[in-house]
């Protein structure tokens, strides 16, 4: 959300006359667009603002400002703790920058805007959005969140759930797609309750629409919320063809009882049924999934039900976090707090055992063709890994899985002569990685064909 909402300041900047710079010592304004999710993320954000006042000194016109979530919890407080800053502005006052710069270029004042409404649907203005040539882009359906877990500072940092118009979203879609978009990913906290607030169509209603749009090729969504995470959802994954074979679906915790202190409103039996229901329905979908180990009050038993489920699922990909307290989350005032040493203990041992899941997965990959979505040259092109002459471009896509694919472009001129970025290129997998997977393109497919998942095995 914070990329898509960089996104959105880097337009409205264009349009008061920026332009973007690569190089820090040479801009006249530096925003740094933060996020407080966890304790670690906000202090990257200070030791960065601390490290511009030397820039500030040697230019005194720099217009420094800090958007984000850190900007919406600490407001004024930041214009003390970092003296060289000129705005703070919250997470529903990016609309406003076009008001707001232009005051401090004239009067060389000091500015907070933090306030938050509940109105935060936006009216299609992203028609200026800049664009880097990618083939992937977010799109924000929603903002904010009504859930309240008791570990997450969003709902008091990102306000209350509200979803945009669909009208909205699909003429943005429609923009982006004629910028050369191939790929959107659809953003909310909880994209299952899109909508329902407002009395808009639903989620699944949402997706047929987006996936009607000509051009498009592939659709992803983050984040589904397993209270909400339904039959009508499962189907849609199954049944609307730009829909990718993957679903992140956070669980948090595999203990009824550290659920329950979370306020995450499922338990452990609704969120593996919900589960098999997705695998019965879409076999072969990826799953991954957020677990937070030592929240306060997991006791060893608590952590090996956590274990259990992930054997129980066998995600393909986790993002797995230590807890640390957020300001104004409940959670804080919580007892029995779990020592850092336990928590990095615990954090070590979840995560080698989703280690082999991963490879295992990846592993299973090999020897089938799949249909991959070419984003680009692979950074990682002079790798030893694979024996070949260079230069040869080893390019990068997607499986519609989420896996990453690299294969080299000439490979099979006689078929793929025509490979760039936005391409469905379908590439035969020949190994497997911890993170990536190695393919060699077999065809180049026409702009509609075999979007989704799997398409067969050679052996
Ligand atoms: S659903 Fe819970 S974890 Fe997710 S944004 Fe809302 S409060 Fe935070």
């Amino acid at each position: 959300m914070n990329v898509y909402d960089s996104e959105q300041i880097a337009a409205r900047l264009a349009a008061l006359g920026y332009q973007q710079t690569g190089i820090l010592e040479i801009a006249d304004l530096v925003i740094v667009n933060t996020c407080t999710i966890r304790a670690k993320a906000e202090q990257k954000a200070f030791s960065f603002l601390g490290r511009l006042a030397g820039l500030k000194i040697k230019k005194p016109g720099l217009i420094i400002g800090v958007g984000g979530c850190v900007a919406q919890q600490e407001g004024e407080k930041i214009l003390r703790r970092v003296p060289h800053i000129d705005l703070v502005f919250g997470t529903q006052a990016i609309d406003r920058l076009p008001l707001l710069i232009p005051k401090i270029e004239d009067k060389r004042c000091r500015i907070v805007d933090v306030a938050l409404t509940e109105k935060s649907d936006q009216p299609a203005a992203f028609s200026d959005r800049r664009l880097d040539g990618s083939v992937s882009s977010f799109v924000t359906i929603m903002r904010g969140c009504d859930n309240f877990c008791t570990y997450c500072v969003v709902p008091h940092v990102r306000g209350r759930e509200t979803s945009r118009h669909p009208d909205h979203i699909l003429e943005e879609i429609r923009g982006l797609v004629q910028s050369g978009v191939k790929e959107v990913t659809l953003l909310g906290q909880n994209v299952n309750s899109y909508g329902k607030k407002e009395g808009l169509c639903s989620f699944p209603e949402l997706l047929s629409c987006v996936n009607s749009i000509e051009g498009l090729l592939r659709i992803r969504f983050t984040t589904s919320h397993p209270k909400d995470f339904g039959s009508d959802l499962i189907n849609a994954l199954k049944t609307t063809e730009k829909v990718c074979d993957h679903i992140h679906l956070p669980v948090q915790s595999g203990s009824d009882r550290i659920l329950k202190r979370m306020n995450r409103k499922y338990t452990r039996a609704l969120y593996l049924d919900k589960i098999m229901e997705l695998k019965d329905t879409c076999p072969g979908i990826a799953v991954t999934s957020d677990i937070i180990v030592g929240f306060p009050g997991e006791t060893e038993a608590d952590f090996n039900e956590t274990m259990d489920l992930m054997k129980m699922v066998e995600f393909d990909g986790l993002f797995a976090f230590v807890y640390s307290d957020r300001p104004n989350a409940p959670a804080v005032q919580f007892k029995n707090k779990i020592s850092e040493e336990k928590k990095i203990k615990r954090l070590q041992t979840l995560l080698e055992l989703q280690e082999n899941f991963t490879r295992m997965k990846n592993q299973a990959q090999v020897g089938s063709v799949q249909p991959i979505l070419v984003e680009g040259i692979s950074k990682k092109q002079s790798s030893g890994s694979v024996n070949r002459p260079q230069p040869t471009v080893q390019w990068t896509g997607r499986t519609s899985t989420n896996k990453i694919v690299n294969f080299f472009h000439n490979d099979n001129p006689q078929n793929c002569a025509d490979i760039f970025p936005g391409k469905i290129v379908r590439t035969k997998i020949e190994k497997a990685y911890a993170h990536s997977l190695w393919g060699k393109p077999v065809e180049v497919k026409s702009a509609s064909a075999g979007l989704k998942g799997e398409e067969s095995y050679a052996a």
